[in-house]
């Protein structure tokens, strides 16, 4: 299986809170997951990488070949909490650290079979991209998205509402924390080739769904497929540090 990530400093911030990392384990599964990190200058930095380095590690330490779903899923939500448990006690135990957090998403594919898991805290996202249709894997943990359920807004207000960057579950911000673990069935077409983007906000923020879907199927090799999302980010403003990480399925 064939992935690839790139991490961008976007055009507005001074550092790049975001990281993104991929593992193949010797069980037949590859993990994959971008963290985008908050709180003060340092924290963020901190916050991010120290999650993803630990929910990785824990995933490698942890599956083995053959679980079945149910243990898969254990794993997964001991991964996050042990994530959860590092970054809420490297903030306690530094005041210039204190109140940082990360978003974390993540997918499970295991090799040769036509269903994968998602793992999500926060806002950063997960798609599905195949022929010419792209579904958000992940659900928002947000404030914008709590009041789009509620009926409140459209989600197109929500796009542009002055509170769009609250966060409604984090990684490492109190003492335990409720991951979403989903099973996704992967559903081909035909012949196309199978995409799975995750992504931070910097890039959801700044471009729609529809843009994500051309830029994926037009580019002509890995390099350009990333370069050609991140750029397309920059060129709308470049808000935020802007994270993709592809695999083809
Ligand atoms: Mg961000």
């Amino acid at each position: 299986m064939n992935y690839y990530g790139k991490t961008d400093i976007g055009k507005r911030r001074e550092n790049n809170q975001d990281c993104l990392g991929a593992k193949t384990l010797e069980c037949g599964i590859t993990v994959l997951a971008v963290c985008d990190g908050m709180g003060g200058v340092k924290g963020g930095e901190i916050a991010s990488s120290l999650a993803l380095d630990t929910f990785l590690g824990a995933c490698e330490r942890d599956l083995k070949p053959y679980m079945e779903d149910g243990q898969i899923r254990g794993v997964l939500t001991a991964a996050v909490h042990e994530a959860n448990t590092a970054v809420f006690r490297k903030g306690n135990a530094c005041e210039e650290l204190s109140g940082m957090g990360t978003t974390l998403v993540a997918a499970l594919i295991l090799h040769g079979l036509d269903y994968m898991f998602i793992v999500n805290v926060g806002d950063s996202r997960a798609y599905s991209v195949c022929g010419d249709s792209i579904t958000q894997l992940s659900f928002d943990h947000s404030y914008v998205q709590f009041l789009v359920d509620k009926g409140d807004i459209t989600p197109a207000e929500a796009a542009t509402h002055p509170d769009r960057h609250v966060i409604t579950r984090a990684v490492g911000v109190a003492d335990a924390v409720r991951p979403d673990i989903d099973r996704i069935d992967i559903e081909r077409k035909g012949d196309a080739p199978y995409y799975l983007l995750l992504c931070s906000d910097g890039l959801t923020g700044m471009i729609s769904n529809d843009e994500i879907l051309k830029h994926v199927n037009s580019a002509t090799s890995p390099d350009d497929r990333m370069d050609s999302l991140i750029g397309a980010a920059n060129e709308a403003g470049g808000d935020d540090n802007i994270t993709v990480l592809i695999a083809e399925l």
